[in-house]
C-alpha cells in the first residue's frame, strides 16, 4: 500500500473543489484535478503544482459512462490506486426553476450531473476504494437538500432552483443507501454542506470564500478509521437530513 494518500476530487478546477485539491495537496497528499475541459484542467493542476501540491490531470466528464471509465484506467495506472473520493462536480442549471416553471430537459440534465454523475463515478472508483486502507467517500451536498430544514418552520431558504435543490435531496438519499450497502467494509461514505460560499455557481453572491467552503470536505476526506458513516455535516457539525 502507497504511503502517500490518493484522491480525486471531481470538478476541482475551480471554486470549491478546487480548494479540496489545495486542502489536501496541503496535506502531502497526491491530487487527481478531475475536470472535462482540458485547458482548464491544466491551468488548475500548474496553479496546484506550483503551491507545492502533488496534482495530476484527470479528463473526466461526469455526465458520460466512458469518461469515468477511462478515469479510473486513469488513476489506476498513473497513481497505483485511490483512497478517497471527493464528489464535488455540480450545475445549477437552466433558469426559470420553480416547480410549476422548470423545464423537464433543465431537471434531467442537473440529476444526470448531480445525482447520476455521482452514482457513475463512484461506482467506476469503488474497486479501487475497496482495495485501499482507508477509504472514504465525500459527497459534497447541501443543506438546502434537506428535508428537515426545507420543512422546519422559521427556516426560510429564499428562492432555491428546484431542480438543483431536489438533487440535493436525492444526492442525500444516495449517500445514506452507499453508506448502508459499503457498511460491512472499510469505505465510510459522508456528505457534506460547504455554506453559502462565493462561486460561480452563485455569481459569487455567497458569504463564505471557497477555502472555507472547501473545509468540511477536507474534513470529512480525512476522518479516522471509526469515523462516521452515512452522515450528513457542516463545520458546526451535523446536519439534519
Ligand atoms: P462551481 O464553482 O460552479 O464549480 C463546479 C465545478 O463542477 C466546476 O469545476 C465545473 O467544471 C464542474 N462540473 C460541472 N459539470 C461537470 C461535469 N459534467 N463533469 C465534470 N465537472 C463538472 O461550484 P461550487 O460552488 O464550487 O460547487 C462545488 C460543490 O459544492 C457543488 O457540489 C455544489 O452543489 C456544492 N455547494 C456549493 C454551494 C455554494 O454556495 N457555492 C453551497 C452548497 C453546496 P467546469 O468549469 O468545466 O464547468
Amino acid at each position: 500500500m502507497n504511503a502517500q494518500k490518493i484522491a480525486l476530487v471531481t470538478g476541482a478546477n475551480k471554486g470549491i473543489g478546487y480548494e479540496i485539491a489545495a486542502g489536501l495537496g496541503a496535506l502531502g497528499w497526491r491530487i487527481g484535478v478531475g475536470a472535462r475541459d482540458p485547458r482548464r484542467r491544466h491551468a488548475a493542476v500548474d496553479r496546484l503544482r506550483a503551491s507545492g501540491a502533488d496534482a495530476f490531470g484527470v479528463p473526466l466528464d461526469v455526465t458520460e459512462d466512458a469518461s469515468a471509465t477511462a478515469a479510473a484506467e486513469f488513476i489506476a495506472e498513473h497513481a497505483g490506486g485511490l483512497d478517497v473520493l471527493v464528489n464535488n462536480a455540480a450545475i445549477v442549471g437552466r433558469m426559470p426553476q420553480t416547480p410549476s416553471s422548470v423545464d423537464p430537459s433543465t431537471l434531467r440534465d442537473v440529476v444526470e450531473t448531480n445525482v447520476i454523475g455521482v452514482i457513475r463515478v463512484t461506482n467506476a472508483m469503488l474497486p479501487m476504494l475497496r482495495a485501499s486502507s482507508s477509504p472514504r467517500i465525500v459527497n459534497m451536498s447541501s443543506s438546502v437538500g434537506s428535508l428537515s430544514l426545507q420543512t422546519s418552520p422559521g427556516i426560510d431558504m429564499g428562492q432555491v432552483p428546484a431542480a438543483y435543490l431536489a438533487s440535493k435531496t436525492f444526492l442525500n438519499a444516495l449517500t445514506i443507501q452507499y453508506a448502508k450497502e459499503l457498511s460491512d467494509t472499510s469505505v465510510l461514505v459522508n456528505a457534506g454542506c460547504p455554506g453559502f460560499t462565493a462561486t460561480d455557481l452563485n455569481g459569487f453572491s455567497g458569504v463564505r470564500t471557497a477555502q472555507q467552503g472547501a473545509a468540511i470536505a477536507v474534513h470529512l476526506a480525512t476522518v479516522p478509521d471509526d469515523g462516521p458513516r452515512g452522515g450528513f455535516f457542516d463545520d458546526a457539525g451535523p446536519v439534519p437530513w
